[in-house]
């Protein structure tokens, strides 16, 4: 019998069946180092890909590097401009509040959307500050303006400004209520102007409560009822 069917260890008798499965055993085993053979192809050619790869990498890598290298070289002196032109900035950011500089204060008030400009004395602990160290110095104030010669600080506040007034007839005479940050009336002037002697249509609306925005048209409101 054709002893291939031992060739794989197959030390049975020349039984047909037994045959057919050593045959089959011995074409799983062929196959089987074929497949042993492609697999060693494929890592073969896996490793080879790999190596182009990484050899590629290398060489792209270098000629980056060197690239860059060559560009820093070049670029390198109009860095240096950029460096002297932002000498000359900081210099210019750095501008220090000088003794005699401008102060002040503006307000927004969020309720009536007024706001209040108020110059005042340059506090002396500003005098060489920059603007950050301004900026630092005060925790509730934003720096609106600055330069070495003007300072001005805005903030804003919950309420009205006091610029508003109500002019009402109280006790028979006129009295001034001024509005407060919070809306509430505080008495803000008194005044002789009788109930007597103002016509019936004023009275009305004396009675009501005149709104009046800034002390300028208050006093002329006033002139007009005296
Ligand atoms: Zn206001």
């Amino acid at each position: 019998m054709r002893g291939r069917g031992f060739v794989f260890g197959c030390f049975f008798d020349a039984n047909i069946s037994v045959f057919k499965i050593c045959i089959f055993f011995q074409k799983s085993s062929i196959l089987l180092s074929k497949v042993r053979s492609m697999r060693k192809e494929y890592i073969y050619i896996g490793i080879l890909i790999i190596a182009i790869v990484a050899v590629v990498w290398g060489i792209v890598g270098l000629l980056n590097t060197a690239y860059k290298t060559e560009e820093a070289k070049t670029i390198h002196p109009v860095e240096e401009i950029y460096e002297n032109e932002n000498t000359v900035t900081t210099a210019m950011e750095e501008e220090k509040v000088s003794p005699n500089a401008e102060f002040a204060l503006k307000k927004y008030y969020d309720e009536c959307s007024h706001f209040q400009y108020e110059e005042a004395e340059l506090p002396k602990e500003l005098v060489n500050l920059n603007e950050q160290e301004v900026e630092d110095y005060y925790e509730d104030w934003e720096v609106e303006k600055f330069s070495a010669d003007q300072v001005v600080l805005g903030k804003e506040i919950n309420g009205y400004c006091n610029e508003h007034f109500i002019i009402r007839l109280d006790d028979d005479t006129i009295h001034v209520y001024q509005l407060g940050t919070s809306g509430e009336l505080k008495e803000y002037q008194s005044t002789d102007i009788a109930r007597d002697y103002l016509p019936e249509e004023d009275i009305e609306d004396l009675e009501e409560g005149i709104t009046v925005y800034g002390e300028g048209k208050l006093s002329s409101v006033l002139e007009d009822f005296e």
